[in-house]
């Protein structure tokens, strides 16, 4: 099943890769993994991916601890402070940095372990109350005061669009974060790199390719749908 969503997903990014002018080189596809067992991830390494999301810490490090090292994982829900010690050598990236805070832990930590972290700022472009992340409005100037910090690199933004039926809703916010992450590629800021710009989920990752994802992150789509009382 796995195998024929993937092949199903790939053939839609393609399409919109096609669409948008844009090689489907530039957009990399994270299978969201959270709440699904050790042994549907295999399946999809058997397809040949190697991007994982997960969104909790303590699942990320068990799956990590268990399966091979050469998978890429990506912390993609929000952090606490004192999570952030399990997880900065283990991940290739963590998408939801919304706080000075946040990423001075992260700094601090990845210190320790001789590490830097690649991190993105998770920003709630359509300002819903019910979600993490910075306003437009906020975003440069946290990124000025993160871009200061030795051991975090950033490298790019994100958004959770909200959940709506029609794909085409989100069109407009996606638009709105590829246009910042332009404005502040501009202003050539230094340690500041606007290369990714991870938006889209599985209902709607084939508008943000047109609109420029560089990674989307598609969990039912591929895994099936989650059921959170049987975890
Ligand atoms: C769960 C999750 C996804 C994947 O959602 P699907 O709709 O199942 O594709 C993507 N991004 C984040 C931050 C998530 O928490």
């Amino acid at each position: 099943m796995i195998k024929e969503n993937l092949a199903e997903v790939e053939k839609r990014i393609q399409a919109a890769c096609d669409r948008a002018g844009r090689k489907r080189e530039e957009v990399t596809l994270i299978a969201v993994s959270k709440t699904k067992p050790v042994s549907m991830i295999e399946e999809a390494m058997d397809a040949g991916i190697i991007e994982f999301g997960e969104n909790k810490v303590q699942e990320l490090s068990e799956k990590y601890d268990i399966l091979p090292e050469n998978l890429n994982w990506h912390l993609i829900g929000h952090l606490q402070r004192n999570k952030v010690k399990y997880i900065v050598d283990k991940v290739k990236m963590i998408h939801s940095v919304d706080s000075l805070r946040l990423a001075e832990t992260i700094s601090q930590e990845a210190l320790k372990k001789n590490v830097v972290v690649s991190v993105l700022i998770e920003v709630n472009v359509a300002e819903e109350d019910t979600k993490y992340g910075v306003k437009c409005e906020e975003v440069e100037n946290l990124i000025e005061q993160i871009a200061k910090l030795e051991n975090v690199k950033i490298k790019g933004l994100m958004t959770i669009a909200p959940f709506v039926e029609n794909p085409e809703q989100n069109r407009q916010y996606f638009r709105k974060l590829k246009q910042l992450s332009v404005d502040i590629k501009t202003k050539n800021k230094d340690n500041v790199s606007m290369s990714e710009l991870s938006m889209g989920m599985t209902g709607d990752y084939e508008v943000a390719v047109e609109e420029g994802a560089t990674m989307i992150r598609v969990g039912t789509g591929i895994f099936g749908g989650r059921n959170y009382n049987i975890v």
